[in-house]
């Protein structure tokens, strides 16, 4: 923390904040400037919570400079995470794909659609079982259903399964059919919902919220890691903006961003991040140029009869033209990597 005082303040002020400063237990370091004093402050673990000095007399501003997590942060931990899924990972040099439909509706539309993503090479099978909708309305999901048909789908095909728990109750039964946990822009910051997948053995993908600063996405990631589950992917899906276009903006720059922090995967999702399907192919080719672990995509058998986030999901053969154009990209960036990490160090 840096704490700025206004260019009147007096010795005594100054002194004041030095004081408030060692009953907290640090060390106050004045730096005098040729119109103002600023005062640094060492001996702290962890960020120091601004408002113990904004409001003493004379403070201009207090200005955080300890990042306030610690177990996502590079520093902590200079080499990637990888994390295993059975015979598959996320984070290392093979390019993670997660393909499948929005919502689980039935076990033909699963099963079809899982056949394509096995014949793709791709290894992970997304579909929802239960479903965060804006209208109570609108399609809900199979629910536990829905998870036997995904069961079926990982016993036919060989795909691991990666499937949203809305709640604690669905993160019980989430863990019992499934392989990877995802957690939805909308319960970002459900912490209780963080917490309980934290002290789950699966890992977590961890979607970021709807308006979450990288700064709340990363503490969101730390609710996790804190209760002893390390295995989390960060997924970028897209943020509100004033964009009449997208149906979000997928944040790209939110990628390297990430990677010059924190050492845990980050995937990209194209298919929430635009809303629209015509976009999803290139914005999936950027998201790995720019250096993704992988691709979260949705796909549909016949997406004009999907019944969530049709206009978004790709057709089969889209999907499979998607999947051989990211994967040149996908060697570049691996070529490439060494100078990246050097640049990110
Ligand atoms: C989804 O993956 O279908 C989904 C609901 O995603 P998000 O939480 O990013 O909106
Ligand atoms: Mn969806």
């Amino acid at each position: 923390m840096l704490i700025v005082m206004k260019a009147n303040a007096t010795d005594a002020q100054i002194e004041r904040v030095c004081d408030a400063v060692r009953d907290l237990g640090f060390e106050p370091h004045k730096m005098p400037g040729p119109t103002r004093t600023a005062i640094g402050i060492t001996g702290n673990q962890d960020a120091v919570d601004s408002s113990h000095f904004e409001t003493l007399p004379a403070v201009e501003r207090a200005i955080a400079v300890t990042k306030p997590y610690k177990l996502v942060m590079r520093e902590r931990h200079p080499d990637k995470t990888v994390i295993p899924v059975g015979d598959a990972t996320i984070g290392g040099d093979e390019l993670t794909i997660i393909a499948g439909p929005c919502a689980i509706e039935s076990r033909t539309q699963a099963l079809t659609i899982a056949e394509a993503v096995q014949r793709s090479k791709a290894r992970f099978f997304r579909g929802g079982a239960f479903k965060p909708r804006t209208s109570p309305y609108a399609f809900q999901g199979l629910g536990e259903d829905g998870l036997k048909i995904l069961v079926e789908v990982r016993e036919t095909y060989g795909l691991k399964i990666v499937t949203e728990a809305l709640d604690e109750p669905g993160v019980d039964l989430v863990e019992r059919y499934c392989d990877v946990i995802q957690i939805g822009a909308r319960n970002m910051q459900n912490f209780s919902l963080l917490r309980r997948v934290g002290r789950s053995h699966l890992p977590v993908l961890l979607k970021r919220g709807l308006s979450a600063t990288l700064d709340e996405w990363l503490l969101a990631a730390e609710y996790i890691m804190t209760e002893g589950n390390t295995q989390v992917v960060l997924c970028e899906r897209g943020v509100r903006t004033f964009a009449q276009h997208t149906r979000n903006t997928l944040d790209l720059a939110s990628v390297p961003a990430i990677r010059r922090i924190s050492h845990l995967p980050v995937l990209v999702d194209p298919s929430h991040g635009t809303g629209k399907n015509y976009m999803v192919t290139p914005l999936a080719c950027a998201g790995v140029a720019v250096g993704a672990d992988g691709l979260i995509v949705e796909v549909h058998n016949e997406p004009e009869r999907a019944l969530s986030d049709g206009a978004q999901a790709l057709t089969i053969s889209q999907y499979h033209q998607l999947v051989q154009e990211v994967h040149p990209i996908h060697e570049v960036i691996l070529q490439a990597a060494v100078a990246y990490e050097a640049r990110n160090r």
